[in-house]
């Protein structure tokens, strides 16, 4: 399907401002709060009423979900680069960046996976070609904006005894700034379906996190450590993710203070939908905290014009 090159007619940019504020409301350095424990929140722009009509159709009816979605450890970043945020709160830092993430900032990385899945025949699902190459377009990005990358790995399909030692890729990067005992993390699915690229579901949500990565910068003054991941498999039963979060010990999953996981983000006619908080029990609702950080979203997202609907969490 023919995509744009010069200009998104994808309309993301509530998303892409209320999750960039919810995640550094979350990791202010003046206004220090309680953390919740591990609160799995999702932001999606589901779409509707139908496919785009100027990129991939989502795939995936349902969010994926994020309460299998935590990660792995990473390797503490020690490679400084020249912190500019020094002196700003961390209010001031979400003001900053909210004027400087942009819907072309993040257009361009999807421009790039969809030239990826060109080249891949037409896909980026995990295992394959396309992914490999999604994996490397974000470590790249990542490196140049200051990160130290790792690329924990997994069986291909879960299980090492018919993998023949096979394994895909997450990605994590994390700030080297903040406390990293105390992680605010956010993140997405990098691989597609094998049926199609995967633009919206989830090239979106990818773009999302590499235009936040690329403005917040690997040293801003933060009072946590802000940790991104790119999770494989996804739409093979969220494997990467399951295989991160399996991977953490209790000291490292306990770290993780908040956890947002985006998925679909961009739409020229979004529902918004905004999962954590609601439901009787765990599965639905999830952990204690979810109903705050997901209230956080929706006010955000508010600000910029939208209403978002608070959803049980759905998919596995
Ligand atoms: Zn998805």
């Amino acid at each position: 399907m023919p995509h744009p090159r010069t200009r998104s007619p994808l309309r993301w940019r509530p998303a892409l401002l209320g999750i960039m504020v919810a995640l550094l409301t979350g990791c202010g350095s003046t206004a220090q709060q309680t953390p919740p424990s591990v609160s799995p929140s999702t932001v999606s722009t589901l779409d509707p009423s139908g496919p785009s009509p100027s990129a991939q159709p989502p795939t995936e009816q349902t969010p994926s979900n994020p309460s299998s979605s935590a990660t792995p450890p990473i390797a503490p970043s020690t490679t400084a680069t020249a912190s500019v945020d020094a002196a700003l709160t961390g209010g001031q830092l979400a003001q900053r960046l909210s004027t400087e993430v942009s819907e072309p900032g993040a257009f361009v990385h999807v421009q790039a996976l969809q030239e990826i899945a060109d080249q891949n025949g037409g896909n980026r699902a995990s295992p394959s070609g396309g992914y490999d190459a999604s994996v490397d377009y974000v470590v790249t990005v990542l490196r140049a904006a200051g990160y130290q990358v790792s690329t924990p790995t997994y069986p291909a399909s879960g299980d090492e005894d018919h993998d023949g030692g096979a394994t895909v890729r997450n990605v994590l990067a994390q700030t080297d700034t903040g406390n990293p005992a105390s992680v605010v993390m956010i993140g997405a699915h990098l691989d597609s379906v094998k049926e199609g690229p995967g633009i919206v579901d989830n090239g979106s949500g990818v773009a999302v996190l590499l235009e936040i990565a690329s403005r917040l910068g690997a040293n801003p003054s933060t009072q946590n450590a802000v940790r991104f991941a790119f999770f494989g498999s996804e739409e093979e039963g969220a494997a990467g993710s399951t295989a991160y979060v399996e991977g953490l010990a209790a000291d490292g999953r306990n770290k993780i203070k908040l956890y947002l996981n985006v998925d679909m983000v961009a739409s020229p006619n979004a529902g918004y939908l905004v999962q954590g908080g609601k439901g009787g029990d765990l599965s639905q609702a999830g952990p204690p905290g979810s109903e705050t950080v997901a209230q956080v979203l929706a006010d955000e997202l508010a600000k910029t014009g939208v209403t978002a609907q608070t959803i049980k969490f759905v998919g596995r």
